[in-house]
């Protein structure tokens, strides 16, 4: 409590109250997911096809066991590239339980036109039913279905990155390049990835200098880094799969005595653009898996890093992207005993800044009537104004109290 006379009222009061903080994060999965009509008339058929996005490169089918027989006797083959592969394992659709999700692994990002055959089989033996079969099907095709029936605007441009990435797989490949997978695609001009690619930043702790001799990525299916170092012979570290939304992560190399090293698939996408030995089909395909993983990271939406305020979401270190929840707001009050001030501020970063004023009645002449005291200005708390004695009215010394309330 704090007091001063002022001719014949006085008096400030402060009470403080702190507000607590709130933060939350949010989540996407990375997956588009093109889902077909329903109907029971074959033993086993496709209800559904899903590329998977921003992990490795995938297809998932959804199968309906349409007479719940022994899901054992189901195998999904899928002809792709000249080659049969036979897929037994599956997993449970979340909500539907005759449906099972066999996934095909490994599709190459240079292969994302390339058709695939996707037949039913029920114990050994093609279901025969059209719905039961998926002839030259593509990821291509299964992505821009995707595009034509999202509205989410970040996962439109994870399938143009997507497809991008694949076009420039092709070229540096050499494959089929007379059919880019970008060729005929309306809807690719529509997002030109411009971002920079962060300048690399490698954490090295070397004790024997220059053992390491090189680091490169794996560009298919499945992404993960290799570094090579010297050892008094050139041996390999290889990390683990790299899902393309956390290209940006440092994935930890290290050689017993020799360094330890925090590389990501991001560092080496610059270290490789910035490389006066690379090919420009190899610039070009570093640029387009940075900005790949750049959407998948975004879809997925695990942002990092930056420092909220009550006005302004955290900033995303790796994509620039505001995320989480702003900051409750945070008042302080501050009592000023020469002017008589209460003054209202947020320490939370958006400036709010009031000040009210406790003054005297101008007229304290005695006149029978109670003398009020006068709050110049608001705050957004509620105050109140308290005598020493129940009516100001007679000749004498008051204090007036002014009080914040505030919750
Ligand atoms: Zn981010
Ligand atoms: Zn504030």
């Amino acid at each position: 409590m704090k007091t001063k006379r002022l001719g014949k009222l006085l008096v400030l009061v402060i009470s403080l109250m702190m507000i607590v903080t709130l933060l939350a994060g949010l989540s996407i999965t990375a997956s588009a997911e093109e889902t077909g009509t329903e109907t029971n008339t074959p033993v086993a058929e496709f209800v559904g096809k899903q590329v998977n996005l921003g992990g490795d490169i995938s297809m998932k089918f959804y199968v309906r066991n349409n007479e719940d027989r022994p899901i054992e006797s189901i195998t999904v083959e899928v002809e792709f590239l000249g080659k049969l592969t036979y897929i037994t394992e599956c997993e449970k659709h979340p909500t539907d339980a005759k449906v099972y999700i066999y996934t095909f692994e490994g599709v190459g990002a240079q292969c994302l036109g390339d058709l695939m055959n996707v037949t039913i089989l029920w114990g050994g033996i093609p279901v025969g039913h059209e719905k039961a079969m998926l002839t030259g099907y593509s990821v291509k095709e299964n992505l821009i279905n995707a595009y034509n029936i999202t509205n989410d605007a970040n996962m439109k441009q994870l399938i143009i990155d997507t497809l991008e990435y694949g076009a420039a797989a092709q070229v540096y490949r050499n494959y089929k390049t007379d059919a880019l997978v970008t060729k005929d695609v309306d809807f690719i001009s529509k997002g030109k990835a411009d971002a920079e690619v962060p300048v690399s930043t490698p954490v090295v702790n070397e004790t024997v200098a220059d053992s390491i001799k090189g680091a490169t990525v794996n560009f298919s299916a499945t992404n993960f880094i290799k570094v090579s170092y010297n050892d008094g012979e050139i041996k390999t570290l290889t990390s683990d799969a790299v899902a393309a939304y956390d290209f940006a992560k440092k994935m930890q190399f290290s050689a017993d005595g020799l360094f330890t090293l925090g590389y990501s698939v991001n560092d080496y996408c610059y270290d490789v653009i910035n490389s006066d030995k690379t090919s420009e089909a190899m610039k070009s395909l570093a640029k387009a898996l940075y900005n790949y993983g750049l959407s998948a990271h975004i879809v997925k939406g695990n942002h990092e890093g930056g420092y909220a305020t009550c006005a302004a979401q955290k900033v995303c270190t790796i994509c620039g992207n505001g995320y989480g929840n702003l900051l409750d707001h945070n008042y302080t009050y501050t009592a000023n005993d020469d002017n008589n001030t209460i003054t209202e501020s947020c320490d939370k970063g958006c400036g709010h800044n009031k000040t009210i004023t406790l003054k005297a009645p101008e007229n304290l002449v005695y006149d029978g009537y109670a003398k009020e005291a006068v709050v110049d200005g608001s705050i957004d708390a509620d105050y109140t104004v308290t005598y020493d004695k129940n009516d100001v009215i007679n000749v004498g010394t008051y204090k007036a109290t002014l009080t914040v309330r505030h919750l």
